[in-house]
């Protein structure tokens, strides 16, 4: 019955605070501030708040305004019409369509750090007083599990010259006893904000403190160097659903399963030529141990480039091998197959483990040819490839394993994760078999092992970002125009390093000298942009990696500390690009 009067009255208004059954705007937004005071001080860091009735969203519009980047909100309603408002409006943000009074309405969907109620209870319309009671009741009764840490809503006043009867007027007596006998002493309320109404607060831990978040400073806020994406909870309600029924957590259940396939789709495998693992780092360390095996004291070398992150060190050492570091080729940023053919201490290393730099993807024809002359065991880090080697699968994929990771800083990503791809589906097999304790298909182990499965949820969020896969890709690359349209407008286009050469989460400013790295820093930040050498002044760079043998690095030594990652994100504004491209510009012009 209040549904079809607000949706009357939406029809004739129109998204306006008259529309939404309110007098004015000015009171209405002083209305949005006392509700958004059920926030806590103590609360820092993302909080996630409900809009129980959020009409069309306009308590969303308050909190960008305000710039309360702190708050993740969700709305709620039951008028269709309000939300398809509201949706038109914000389409990145969530609503939800719930009657929380409905038997069996799925009160997950709005399972929150606080809840409010603005308005919900305000206007009766020609409901009794003892309906509109039952339905403050019920509706308050029922959220209630489901809030981690308050709520807040507001009711007409019965301290008034006159009750209309329209309205619901409530004795703060009956409000306190239901907050009471839901939250013990932690229930406030506030009248002193002008308006012939109150608001009440009900907490669930102790020593509510009432203030107002903090809003982030408006000019020049710094811009993050990475600001990953990756699927918001609605997309991955039905993954997680399914987890719920099916009670299977990890060891390749139906969704690992699932997501190693839509990989293998997209990489124009068999199914059996993926390998999902819980990061990139356990996924070179099971195919490293599936092919080469443990370190051997006549083979105790693996062979790694300086031009890389720590990982793929890392992880030849969790095998038992020795790290010998070897330079990249000037071009290509890459090991040189055919030069360390040649290699002299070629009969002590029992490993190569070239890595795709950035994401640039490695050929598999030179490396194979190599394996064929040596005979030592390939494993290629492709850690940030997955984008690029989808571009040109039968080039980059092959019988030397691929491996990948899908760290929520990766351009694809399940926040942690990785996998092995190969053509060569027996070498898959053994890949599984060593991230699984060395069992098969016996619980017997039978050769060198660890624990490196993907769970479940990790699959659950991969096959959420397969879903969304093609317009993150879209967006990253949209980010990469971007920034090489303002790059070439003030002549700088060709130090810019980016999608397609590389994977499409990096954006790379290659400065000319160290000076003009140095003055390049120093610019961004001035103007409080993060950047980062992503892999450092290279592996021996690395305090643990200092004593390492390795070959003359005077390639990576000249490249890698001119080398600048500038902020990347699928959402990244053309605004903050702007700014960075003006940082740049001044930088290399202070320079020469
Ligand atoms: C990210 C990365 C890794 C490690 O992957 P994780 O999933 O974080 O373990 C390994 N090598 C390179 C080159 C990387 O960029």
């Amino acid at each position: 019955m209040l549904l079809h009067h607000f949706d009357d009255i939406l029809g004739k208004f129109g998204d306006t605070a008259k529309g939404a059954h309110w007098p004015n705007e000015k009171d209405r937004r002083k209305r949005f501030d006392v509700m958004l005071d059920v926030i806590e001080q103590s609360a820092t860091g993302p909080v996630v708040l409900c809009d129980l009735g959020c009409g069309t969203g306009e308590l969303l519009a308050h909190i960008r305004r305000r710039e309360l980047n702190n708050i993740v909100y969700v709305g709620a309603d039951r008028s269709k019409m309000a939300l398809a408002y509201a949706r038109a409006k914000f389409p990145d943000a969530t609503f939800v369509d719930i009657d929380v009074t409905a038997r069996g309405a799925d009160l997950d969907l709005i399972a929150c750090d606080y809840l409010v109620a603005n308005g919900l209870f305000t206007v009766k319309f020609e409901l009794s007083q003892a309906q509109m009671w039952s339905f403050l009741e019920t509706t308050i009764c029922r959220v209630w599990p489901r809030v981690r840490r308050g709520v807040a809503f507001n009711l007409m006043s019965k301290v008034v010259d006159w009750e209309r009867d329209d309205l619901f007027h409530v004795p703060m007596d009956d409000t306190a006893h239901l907050l009471h006998g839901l939250a013990g002493r932690r229930v406030r309320m506030r009248a002193d904000y002008g308006l012939y109404e109150y608001t009440s607060y009900a907490y669930k831990s102790d020593h509510p403190t009432l203030s107002m978040p903090a809003p982030a400073p408006r000019a020049e806020a710094p811009i993050p160097v990475l600001r990953p994406l990756l699927p918001r909870a609605d997309r991955l309600m039905p993954y997680l659903r399914r987890i719920d029924a099916a009670r299977v957590y990890s060891n390749y259940g139906a969704l690992t399963l699932e997501f190693e396939q839509g990989v293998a789709d997209r990489l124009a495998l068999p199914a059996r030529g993926v390998v999902s693992a819980s990061s990139g780092t356990t996924a070179l360390v099971g195919t490293i141990l599936a092919v080469a095996g443990k370190a051997r004291p006549e083979r105790l070398l693996a062979l790694v480039p300086a031009f890389t992150f720590v990982a793929t060190a890392a992880a030849v050492e969790r095998c038992g091998y020795q790290p010998y570091i070897a330079d990249v080729d000037p071009t290509t940023w890459m090991l040189d197959p055919v030069r360390l053919a040649q290699h002299p201490l070629l009969d002590r290393i029992g490993v190569v483990v070239p890595v795709a730099p950035f994401g640039r993807p490695v050929p598999q024809a030179q490396w194979q040819e190599f394996q064929r002359l040596t005979g030592i065991p390939v494993v290629i880090d492709g850690a940030a490839s997955f984008d690029t080697v989808e571009e040109a699968p039968d080039q980059f994929l092959g019988p030397i394993p691929l491996i990948m990771s899908f760290h929520a800083t990766k351009c694809f990503a399940t926040g942690e994760g990785g996998g092995v791809a190969t053509t060569d589906v027996d070498l898959a097999r053994r890949v599984k078999k060593a991230l699984n304790y060395g069992f098969h298909s016996a619980r017997d182990s039978r050769s060198p092992s660890t624990n490196g499965k993907m769970s479940e949820f990790h699959a659950a969020v991969g096959l959420a970002e397969l879903d969304g896969w093609g317009s993150k890709k879209a967006a990253l690359r949209a980010v990469v125009a971007r920034y090489r349209r303002r790059l070439t407008r003030v002549g700088l286009a060709d130090r810019y390093v980016a999608s397609p050469d590389i994977g499409a989460s990096y954006n790379l400013f290659l400065c000319r000298s160290l000076e003009e790295s140095a003055a390049v820093q120093e610019s961004l930040r001035f103007a409080r942009i993060d950047f980062r050498l992503w892999y450092g002044e290279g592996l021996q760079h690395q305090t643990y990696f200092r004593d390492v043998a390795h070959d003359a690095l005077g390639v990576s030594e000249e490249i890698l500390p001119r080398l600048l990652g500038l902020p990347t994100a699928p959402d990244l504004a053309d605004a903050s690009i702007a700014r960075i491209v003006a940082a740049l510009t001044e930088g290399a012009r202070g320079a020469k």
